[in-house]
């Protein structure tokens, strides 16, 4: 699949409905809500250095499919909360900026189940902000891949994107060889199986999709401009470890057993591959080093390891496997078709499970703050 289809097909699940992607984030919401210091920390500092009369906010990859939009609008609110308090302790004395508000995420994405949500949002919006003032909120959608450009230049004051850059712009070419066939047979991502030339190939995929980010985002952002990047990641060199790159294996794992039940064929498990890569700090940190427009302010490594008792689910495996579905599903549908869904799932969340019995899996968190260089 090129990047032109996937940027057509990729999606979360949208709507409101069980599987929906809205219902099956609160893993990442949790983890994000730990990132919100650093959020408003950095947005206040943004704001001393620039004092600006209207901020231009951009959003990317903040799944409008939530018809709700939980992730969406809550991060919208609470940045709108830190710009006031900045504003308040700076410059009380006069108006409150304009804010515009960015949203991108692909063209596939449901867009008009969040602008749905909208005019309710303004009236929740005119109620808990204290500022009666405080109306010039401004909110539009900008669709197409974070890949490439997104907005005219330096339009943009602060860049928020929470769970979407381990999303490469492809699958890496790399990956197949000269008949065109997988060379990471048996498995979806970098699995404990695969040749080394498949953790290459993601890397280098990685290398230049982080590359072209920064350079589109570095012509976007105003000088001193700021970005948080929340990713998942990787916690040293190797690329295959208990964290987020075990779920992965466990999904291979789970098509595998599909396929010894006949339900799939394995030539279908084995021509599979996801377009994702947990980077570790190292290799960001050299991304943004090497492409130069960016200061790296700050990374820190959050590991979300209380989460396993908070679940409001049946146990941890299933909300693990009803968030990976409403991720993967648009994909896996595709490639497998819709039948073997549900069953793959269920022996995802047990496996998931049984794992976490025998030793704990650890997915781990950057949270990266980039500073526009004057
Ligand atoms: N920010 C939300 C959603 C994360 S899900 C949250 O924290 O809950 C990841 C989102 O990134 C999806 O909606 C997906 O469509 C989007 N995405 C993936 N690749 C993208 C790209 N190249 N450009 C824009 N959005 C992308």
């Amino acid at each position: 699949m090129d990047t032109k289809d996937l940027e057509r097909k990729f999606h979360m699940i949208g709507g409101d409905g069980e599987k929906s992607y809205a219902r099956n984030s609160s893993l990442q919401k949790k983890a994000s809500d730990m990132a919100k210091h650093i959020t408003l920390e950095t947005l206040q500092q943004l704001y001393k250095e620039t004092r600006p009369k209207s901020l231009g906010i951009a959003d990317l990859g903040s799944d409008l499919g939530c018809s709700s939009g939980p992730n969406t609008l809550s991060t919208i609110k609470e940045i709108i909360k830190a710009v006031e308090v900045a504003h308040n302790n700076e410059i009380s004395n006069q108006p409150l900026p304009e804010l515009s508000f960015f949203l991108n995420d692909l063209p596939g994405n449901d867009f008009n189940s969040i602008f749905k949500s909208l005019p309710d949002f303004h009236t929740e919006l005119k109620r808990d902000v204290n500022d009666g003032d405080f109306h010039s909120v401004f909110i539009a959608a900008y669709p197409g891949s974070f890949y490439g450009r997104l907005f005219p230049e330096k339009t943009i004051h602060f860049v928020y994107s929470s769970y979407s850059l381990h999303w490469l712009s492809k699958v890496p070419p790399a990956l197949y060889d000269k008949q065109g066939k997988s060379i990471n047979k048996g498995c979806v991502s970098i699995c404990s199986s695969s040749p080394e030339a498949v953790s290459k190939a993601y890397n280098s995929q990685f290398k230049e999709d982080f590359s072209s980010f920064l350079r589109c985002r570095s012509k976007e952002l105003v000088a001193a401009g700021r970005m948080v990047l929340i990713t998942l990641g990787r916690e040293g060199p190797a690329h295959v470890d208990r964290g987020n790159s075990f779920f992965w294996e466990l999904l291979s794992r789970s098509i595998m057993d599909l396929v010894a039940q006949g339900e799939t064929e394995e030539e279908k498990l084995d021509s599979y591959d996801m377009h994702f890569y947990a980077p570790s700090a190292a290799e960001v940190e050299g991304e943004v080093n090497k492409e130069g427009s960016f200061e790296l302010e700050s990374l820190e490594m959050l590991e979300a390891d209380d989460e396993k008792e908070n679940v409001d689910d049946t146990s941890y495996g299933n909300a693990v496997a009803k968030t990976v579905r409403a991720v993967q599903e648009s994909m896996l549908v595709q490639h497998f078709g819709e039948k073997i869904l549900d069953k793959l799932f269920d022996t995802y969340a047990r496996m998931v499970d049984e794992e976490l019995a025998k030793e704990d899996i650890r997915p781990i968190t950057f949270v990266v703050v980039l500073r526009r260089k004057l």
